[in-house]
């Protein structure tokens, strides 16, 4: 056994065996290990293995998602087939007498830089596909899982891990993530969050291929991972899984009762989700409403945009499953960390103060038309509210109200159904905390999002582990501009709620509540402990 200390972010204890996630151009020989006849006859073999894989995840997709994000995958399976892509490999096998691992990633590096540099949006995104099949062809051959198969509980172990790459993963196995760099409040470890999965970052565990395949337990609660645990480690473990799981039943008789503490003061408790996925998680933890659906998601892991239809789906299916209960879509927050392909954004000196959040709306009417459709449209379904991330200035903020607005009359004249749909935004800029007085006046409501007002009021970027301990949401200067929407929202009537990983944290929870917030927006998971704590406050 040998155990490996890190920073636990998400609680709870995780068996499961490692599946050690490797980037596609890790440890690939170029040198063959047999003939040209023998690698030619590998990559064959891997081809025909890819194309069941590929056929199986198909089905899946279809039977989860809907037939028109499985064709994604029958894309892949055509270009498995084409015939310039298997001459090219062919040939560098044959001529230049390398292996077929690395002829496949040759390839596939030469044909998505290829889709890459053309003009047309539909084929540009295609180079996505192509890296994606030359991973899954590579990990074949190099006898690596992919990360769309796996069986049983699985650790996933990784040097660090995208939004995206964790949301192709196959959920339904995941039992832990183990990643040796990634910092508190990263995208990734957010989502690890909502997932409820236990989560350990800055670990010294070896990325070494010995020990994919073997089993782990993973402490998420004290940051501790156990590789090969002994009998000792095994017992102690599963008897504090237990404990955890009886604690996390006593909390159960909380489900249907107030949010409320002893002296009368309510606060609606709400949760945040990345997708449909989490919604049941959010019914089995009685939030009493969704208080940020981080849409992005349904943006990342793909190769090209969503279109109205399919975020119309999405949208539809988590207002219908709250019934009446409130749903705070967020539009669309991507840039710095949360990038794909497909929307072409430039490489920039400073992401997270680069074109992100509600500036790519701006800048590209027609992404933010589709999903405001999209919106409006799912309005008719249940009790839908939007809310506009990063804004600094009250032009934005008047900007969206007539986009949104130009929807409503647009929809309206086609003759579809939609509701009331309540606007807010965010305020996770300091120059949003301090033009909030102006800024009340043009909303609906305002929910901070602490995790970028700590990174832009200490000038921390959130995502660089080094800074953890520099990154301080408690900081007086954070506190002091929390009070200030507080009261710039009481001022003008409007309600205030938080829904950065602040709104969860013990410490601050009977500030937050002095101050006068009247919502807050947590993990699913994390619901029920904090209605038993606000419960027990006076
Ligand atoms: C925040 O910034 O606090 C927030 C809730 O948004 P995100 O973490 O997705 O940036
Ligand atoms: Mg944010």
């Amino acid at each position: 056994m040998t155990t490996h200390q890190g920073k636990g972010i998400c609680p709870g204890i995780a068996f499961g065996t490692v599946y050690l996630l490797q980037k596609a151009d890790t440890a690939i020989q170029q040198t063959p290990g047999g003939t040209p006849d023998q690698e030619w006859t590998r990559f064959l073999a891997a081809k025909a293995k890819a194309d069941g894989q590929l056929k199986q995840l198909f089905e899946k997709t279809a039977a989860e998602l809907g037939e028109e994000q499985a064709m994604i995958i029958d894309v892949q399976r055509l270009m498995l087939e084409d015939g310039d892509f298997n001459d090219a490999v062919q040939q560098m096998i044959q001529t230049e007498q390398v292996s077929a691992p690395y002829a496949v990633s040759q390839a596939g590096k030469q044909f998505s830089d290829f889709f890459a540099a053309l003009d047309d949006p539909y084929m540009r995104a295609r180079a996505t596909d192509v890296s994606d099949l030359s991973q899954r062809l590579t990990d074949i051959l190099l006898g690596r899982r992919h990360s769309h198969a796996f069986t049983g509980p699985t650790v996933v172990v990784a040097e660090d891990l995208t939004p995206s790459e964790t949301l192709q993963m196959d959920r339904a196995h995941i039992a832990a993530f183990v990643i040796r760099l990634g910092s508190s409040n990263s995208h990734t470890a957010i989502l690890a969050q909502t997932m409820g999965i236990p989560c350990v970052i800055q670990t010294d565990i070896p990325l070494d291929p010995a020990i994919d395949g073997r089993e782990i337990i993973v402490d998420g609660t004290g940051g501790l991972c156990y590789l090969e645990p002994d009998q000792i480690v095994r017992e102690k473990m599963a008897q504090w899984r237990q404990e955890a799981r009886l604690r996390q039943e006593s909390l159960d008789g909380l489900r249907g009762l107030p949010t409320a503490t002893k002296s009368g003061q309510t606060v609606r408790l709400f949760a945040n989700i990345g997708g449909t996925q989490d919604i049941q998680s959010v019914l089995e933890h009685d939030a009493e409403g969704v208080g940020l659906f981080r849409s992005e998601f349904s943006y990342l892991g793909r190769s090209d945009y969503p279109t109205e239809a399919e975020l119309f789906a999405v949208y539809r299916r988590v207002a219908e499953a709250m019934g009446g209960r409130q749903v705070i879509i967020r539009t669309l927050d991507m840039g710095a960390d949360k990038k794909v392909d497909y929307f072409d954004l430039d490489q920039e000196e400073n992401p997270a103060l680069g074109l992100r959040g509600i500036r790519i709306c701006i800048d590209r009417p027609e992404i933010f038309r589709t999903q405001l459709r999209a919106i409006y449209r799912a309005s008719a379904f249940g009790n839908i509210a939007i809310m506009f991330p990063m804004i600094t200035s009250l032009w934005e903020v008047i900007h969206c109200k007539e986009q949104a607005a130009a929807i409503r009359r647009e929809l309206t004249a086609e003759g579809l159904p939609i509701r009331d749909v309540a606007l807010g935004i965010m305020i996770e800029t300091p120059a949003a905390v301090m033009v909030a007085d102006a800024l009340a006046k043009e909303v609906d409501f305002f929910s901070v999002g602490t995790n970028d007002l700590t990174q832009y009021t200490l000038a921390i970027d959130r995502q660089n582990h080094k800074l953890d301990r520099f990154y301080d949401p408690h900081h007086p200067a954070v506190l002091a501009m929390l009070q200030i929407v507080a009261d710039s929202a009481r001022d003008n009537g409007i309600w205030a709620g938080i829904c950065g990983e602040l709104a969860a944290d013990p410490a601050v929870t009977a500030t937050l509540l002095n101050m006068g917030f009247d919502e807050l927006s947590v993990a699913p998971a994390s619901v029920l402990e904090m209605r038993k704590r606000i419960r027990d406050m006076d």
